[in-house]
């Protein structure tokens, strides 16, 4: 005899445990079900985001961050330091202790809430039953009145570059490098590829990033994208575009990838490749015959505007549905499928989903290119502010980048924000808060900001719309 929850979520991750807590906040009988395993290898909660993702890469940026700028920035400010080292175990277990504090964390939440958690793999029957075949061998079946599916995605690999996870790794290996690679290759000039290859950049590695396609960063707006690019150029990321990697090959503790260019074929020696092209929906086994739900071409599962799969009561959300493979728009869906179980409003804007690479320089925007206005024939304008105009960037010695905003040349309505430079993963959101609101620059322009501060290049940005920017010149 099945167990009966009100609501039975498959998947911890972002999308998952935000789902669950908001369910069982709203007084439903709530299961979740998860079958990974931590570094240590127990069952672990949290999805790639916290074991294996945002926070891991965020905690090795950080320690990074930290050795790079005492090499590079302390001297400007008269702080020298000799013989700098680093100790990657002492880093790496640094950003373990953050992984355990962040999925432990989420397992304490589960026990407050009354979430009954399951360690497993679950599969979907018909009739909104969930079979868990549990770590301990066994089976137990979960009926649920809802399914919300929160399976999230895997990284994609190539078929010949086969993952081994010494040589050739994905993001998990990459986080865990027992040392710095003399020469690493990074296929894939993406968010992952980016963050994961400075990281060993910062710490020493060669690092050169093969791209297949002709430009950089195209989702992004291509100012951003080429002063970023001059910029991680400045840092000796070595960023190869339209270089089609063909083969690989592992001899005497070396990688050798073959890749084309315009130039012909090539062949770089590496001591480690990480394969960075993207990741999948993790539907592979999810779903038993007869269930009704669908998987589109490329494995995610179909729903609806409001996460509905088609099915009464089958929910998807996060990673493994359509939109950005962003913790972000999966935590706004979880709450969102779980209120509006709860017979509440739910419901998540993917056009105000904001996008953030923690580089050197930071890169963030939500809302329209200028490149995407164009091609849609909306008619706009913009206004612009460079941080090294900014007193506080400056003061800071980080006077690159700059923001930009993008609004709707009759209505002045916000249709975009970008952002390269520092704490721009923060200043975003001013971006995101006024579209939300149906804001035009003008609104962001005769919002008082704070002086010293960083978003006084929002500000100036927003007034530069309308060219009456006062720190330069119009
Ligand atoms: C290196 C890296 C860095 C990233 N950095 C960022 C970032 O800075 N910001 C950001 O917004 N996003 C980032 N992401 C993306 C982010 O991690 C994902 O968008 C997010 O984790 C998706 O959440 P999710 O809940 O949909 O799925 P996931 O986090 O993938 O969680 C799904 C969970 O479901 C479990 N599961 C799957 N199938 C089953 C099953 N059948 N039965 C039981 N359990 C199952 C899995 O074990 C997993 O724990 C990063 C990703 C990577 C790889």
């Amino acid at each position: 005899m099945a167990e009966q929850f009100d609501v039975v979520v498959i998947g911890s991750g972002p999308a998952g445990y935000h789902a669950a807590i908001r369910a069982a906040q709203l007084g439903l009988k709530t299961a979740c079900i998860d079958a990974a395993i931590g570094k240590d290898g127990k069952p672990a909660l949290g999805g790639t985001c916290l074991r294996v993702g945002c926070i891991p890469s965020k905690a090795l940026l950080d320690s990074s961050r930290q050795f790079w700028n005492l090499q590079h920035l302390f001297g400007d400010h008269g702080i020298t330091t000799k013989d700098a080292k680093i100790d990657v175990g002492t880093m790496i277990g640094r950003k373990d202790k953050i992984v355990k504090q962040f999925t432990g964390g989420i397992a304490l939440l589960f026990k407050a809430n009354k979430i009954t958690p399951y360690y497993g793999f679950g599969q979907l029957q018909p009739g909104n039953i969930v079979k868990v075949k549990q770590h301990d061998g066994t089976e137990v079946e979960l009926k649920g009145i809802n399914v919300i599916i929160a399976a999230g995605s895997d990284s994609i690999e190539l078929p010949f570059a086969k993952f081994d996870n010494e040589y050739i790794v994905d993001n998990v290996g990459a986080l865990d490098f027992t040392s710095v690679p003399k020469r690493l290759a990074v296929i894939g000039a993406g968010v992952i590829g980016l963050e994961l290859g400075s990281v060993w950049k910062r710490l020493g590695a060669e690092v050169t990033i093969l791209e297949a396609l002709p430009d950089f960063l195209p989702a992004a707006d291509a100012e951003v994208s080429k002063t970023a690019a001059k910029e991680f150029k400045k840092q000796g990321l070595d960023i190869r575009l339209g270089a089609k990697v063909s083969k690989t090959e592992v001899k005497k503790k070396e990688v050798h990838v073959t890749y084309s260019d315009a130039e012909g074929e090539k062949t770089l020696v590496v001591d480690r490749l990480l394969v960075a092209v993207g990741r999948k929906a993790a539907s592979k086994g999810l779903l038993a015959e007869g269930t009704g739900v669908k998987l589109n071409e490329r494995g995610q599962v179909e729903v609806d505007e409001h996460c509905h799969t088609g099915v009464d009561g089958v929910w998807a959300v996060g990673d493994c549905v359509r939109g950005p493979m962003l913790a972000h728009k999966g935590f706004e869906e979880g709450i969102a499928v779980a209120e509006l179980i709860a017979g509440l409003p739910g419901h998540v804007n993917l056009d105000t989903v904001p996008w953030v690479i923690y580089t050197e320089p930071e890169i963030a925007w939500v809302g329209k290119t200028e490149q995407q206005l164009k091609a849609e024939s909306i008619p706009y304008k913009t206004g612009s502010f460079p941080f090294a105009a900014l007193g506080r960037a400056v003061a800071m010695g980080e006077p690159v980048g700059f923001v930009k905003v993008i609004a709707h040349e009759e209505t002045d309505r916000i249709l975009g924000m970008h952002l390269v430079g520092v704490g721009v993963s923060e200043l975003v959101h001013e971006g995101v808060l006024a579209m939300e609101f149906s804001g035009s620059a003008d609104d962001l322009a005769r919002i008082c900001h704070a002086h010293p501060t960083l978003s006084e290049a929002v500000h100036d940005a927003a007034m530069s719309v309308a060219k009456r920017s006062i720190h330069k010149v119009n």
